[in-house]
């Protein structure tokens, strides 16, 4: 029943806020045949200060669990349910579903089933509105008793609903079965995951993932005013952006489409006709507008550089030193040596309450007054995968950054040539992210 082509297509929550939200993704949906198979959030924000659905399920079940009357935030959750199906004069009887999560409620059903209504009425709605089949994820999405998701029993359930349903579905996301029948959910923003399960599952052409930004963006908005979307980004470079800050798809929701060789297309449900960013293992013809992919970093690292005279000749030493930070549980995120001195970095937080007992265990190794601790550092990634065919890049970073007088405290390149990192001080951070953007942007 697979047979032609086929794109698996997830709307998050502020794409289906309201009835015209519901519109929107109707129209994207009825224009292109393939997108048949879809997965939804529940309703987001419709403006700034409203609240999200699944924040109110999650209000109305601690109201629930310490015995307060739920009933005023249930009805302002079914009301928004009731605005939508009569926004789109839908059929659907919501009270009805409404006074069957009451009945539940009241049968003592737990906060992971009250929270998943909102995915599942949502997923209704859409159904209803497409014409399209509702398949449920409660005993489609199985867990295995680690709470990860057992892919084999997932993927054989959705091919088979998919294959015994009109060939057109509409899946809620976010929640799952666990292996003794109980409902569960997933993370917070669980629903990426689902449709990313749902594309491996149906060995979909491309997995759609239908957002209110424009892709994934060359740098922090709140940083560089209205940056340029990524239009390709492979998985790899991918995994260098979000390891250093920058907020797009989690790592669990690009595993499965990456296994599966399936390419991701992030869109904007409010600019469909823009091409929003591919990401893919590689790609065939590149588009090297720009030399750079993306900046990003993070603030708050504490760098200690450790003196030791010709330290690459004695054995022993890192491998004593690095053995500290493993026995504070402090991670290390970066590690540099020299001929008389080597530095590692890590995050600020994560080392402050160790800082004293680790300097001085240091020092018992290295000797006194070796560790030089500078805290409030940032790390700024420059992320390409264009890097290893360019030369001169490192180059244009150190210009562009001495002209505008930010000093470098310290430079890494990976080996695979895919990111320069640098370390400036926290005062800096932004003006280096908004240098790096703007030097890398102007074309020519
Ligand atoms: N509605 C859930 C949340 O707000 C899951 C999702 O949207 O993916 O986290």
């Amino acid at each position: 029943m697979i047979g032609y082509m086929l794109k698996v297509v997830k709307f998050g929550g502020s794409s289906l806020a309201d009835a015209a939200q519901f519109k929107k993704v109707e129209d994207i949906i009825e224009k292109d045949a393939a997108r048949r198979a879809v997965v939804v959030s529940a309703p987001g924000k419709r403006f700034s200060k409203d609240n999200k659905i699944t924040d109110l399920l999650y209000l109305c079940y601690a109201h629930v669990k310490y015995g307060v009357d739920y009933e005023a935030v249930l009805s302002l959750i079914e009301s928004r349910y009731l605005e939508i199906a009569s926004g789109l004069g839908l059929s659907l009887d919501v009270a009805g579903e409404f006074a069957q999560i009451r009945q539940n409620i009241e049968a003592g059903m737990g906060e992971d089933y009250l929270v998943s209504r909102g995915e599942y009425l949502s997923a209704k709605l859409m159904a209803s509105l497409l014409g399209y089949d509702f398949v449920d994820s409660y005993g489609t999405v199985f867990f295995g008793y680690d709470g990860e998701i057992d892919k084999e029993k997932t993927y054989e359930a959705l091919r088979l609903a998919f294959n015994s349903s009109c060939g057109r579905i509409v899946v809620p996301g976010f929640f799952g079965t666990m292996p003794d029948g109980k409902l569960a959910l997933m993370n917070r923003g669980g629903s990426d995951i689902t449709g990313a399960l749902l594309a491996a599952a149906l060995d979909a052409d491309v997995y759609e993932n239908w957002t209110d930004v424009p892709g994934i963006l060359m740098a922090d908005p709140g940083i560089v005013k209205d940056p340029y979307p990524i239009p390709q980004i492979t998985y790899d470079e991918l995994r260098e952006l979000t390891y250093m800050g920058a907020k797009v798809l989690h790592e669990a929701a690009v595993f499965p489409v990456r296994e599966a060789g399936i390419p991701v297309n992030i869109r904007n449900t409010n600019d469909p006709e823009a091409q929003g960013t591919f990401i893919a293992e590689s790609f065939e013809s590149e588009d090297d507008a720009f030399y750079i992919t993306g900046v990003t970093g993070r603030k708050g690292y504490t760098i200690l550089d450790v003196s030791y005279e010709n330290i690459g000749q004695k054995m022993g030493v890192f491998r004593e030193v690095l053995k500290l930070f493993e026995k504070y549980g402090v991670r290390i995120d970066h590690l540099s040596s020299g001929v008389d001195a080597f530095s590692v970095i890590a995050q600020g937080e994560a080392l402050k309450p160790h800082i004293y007992a680790l300097v001085s265990e240091i020092e018992e190794i290295c000797g006194r007054s070796t560790v030089k601790v500078s805290e409030g550092i940032s790390l700024v990634a420059c992320v390409s995968r264009r890097m290893v065919f360019r030369p001169g890049i490192s180059g244009r970073i150190f210009a562009a950054l001495g002209e505008n007088k930010v000093n470098i405290r310290m430079i890494a390149q990976g080996a695979e040539e895919l990111t320069i990192l640098m370390g400036v001080a926290d005062a800096d951070f932004e003006t280096t992210i908004r240098i790096l953007y703007n030097s890398f942007t102007q074309r020519g």
